[in-house]
């Protein structure tokens, strides 16, 4: 370990099940880093884009004996879901970078003058990135030893309307597979179906096919299976006040929990 480096621990939280399935949250952390401190404005000391509360409503991923990473810091740190080259995700899509510079809703995040620089932004990278990817492969690598495969959840959120990204409400659940890439349709039509039976509306390799860790790790010629979830925060709370709402969270929790075990029950030949 480095001087000065946050120690693995402390950039994610890792719980070790025993399942096929490794749970990914790369964006409900809302920590910032000690160096952002004095250099950000009031919107990014909220967080405001954060993937709020995915780790409660998923809170039953420890009764199915599921593996969860999950970060403790801001995607305004650095963004664990983008390459560390800085490239862009999508074509011709306006998006947010590995150390963004602007929110969801296109304000400021750092002060005048206290933009993060090329050194800040490979220490960023060094502290919080790569921890957290090492402990992603190398779980995968664990469960694929085991059995002879590994399956891939990354687990998102996001409000239900952002003009920046998309045009009006965006649907309920947001299956990405990077357009069959990363994992069989046959396993993609079985999770939108149970959206579907539980009424809630569904887009399949839309806006969201799936960002860095989906197609970095889905790979179903290694007999790595990644698919990306991302669902509308307004089906499970108050997305004004970022507050959790148990009672809507129920009913989204009954097809999401029915799709996770759809996913462990895969089998993948
Ligand atoms: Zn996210």
């Amino acid at each position: 370990m480095k001087n000065n480096s946050v120690n693995q621990e402390e950039a994610f939280f890792f719980e070790q099940g025993d399942s096929p399935l490794l749970v990914s949250m790369p964006h409900v952390g809302s920590k910032l880093c000690p160096s952002m401190e004095g250099k950000v404005t009031k919107l990014a000391q909220s967080s405001a884009d954060t993937d709020w509360h995915v780790d409660r409503l998923y809170d039953f991923l420890g009764e199915m004996n599921i593996s969860i990473l999950q970060a403790k810091y801001s995607r305004y740190v650095v963004d664990l879901n983008r390459p560390t080259s800085g490239k862009s995700l999508y074509k011709n899509a306006d998006e947010t970078g590995l150390c963004p510079l602007t929110s969801f809703s296109g304000e400021q995040l750092y002060l005048s003058n206290c933009q993060p620089d090329k050194k800040e932004i490979i220490s960023r990278i060094e502290r919080y990135w790569q921890p957290y990817h090492n402990k992603l492969r190398q779980e995968l690598e664990r469960i694929k030893a085991k059995y002879g495969y590994a399956l891939l959840l990354d687990a998102h959120s996001i409000k239900s309307i952002v003009p920046r990204f998309f045009e009006g409400s965006l649907p309920d659940f947001n299956f990405g597979t990077r357009d069959g890439m990363t994992a069989p349709n046959k396993l993609l039509q079985e999770l939108v179906t149970i959206a579907k039976n539980s009424s809630f509306s569904t887009a399949e390799n839309a806006r969201f096919k799936g960002g860095y860790i989906t197609k970095n790790y889905g790979s179903p010629d290694q007999n790595i299976i990644a698919l990306q979830l991302e669902l509308s925060q307004i089906n499970y709370m108050d997305e004004e006040i970022f507050q959790y709402s148990p009672a809507k969270a129920a009913l989204l929790q009954k097809p999401l929990r029915q799709i996770v075990q759809a996913f462990v029950d895969f089998y993948p030949k």
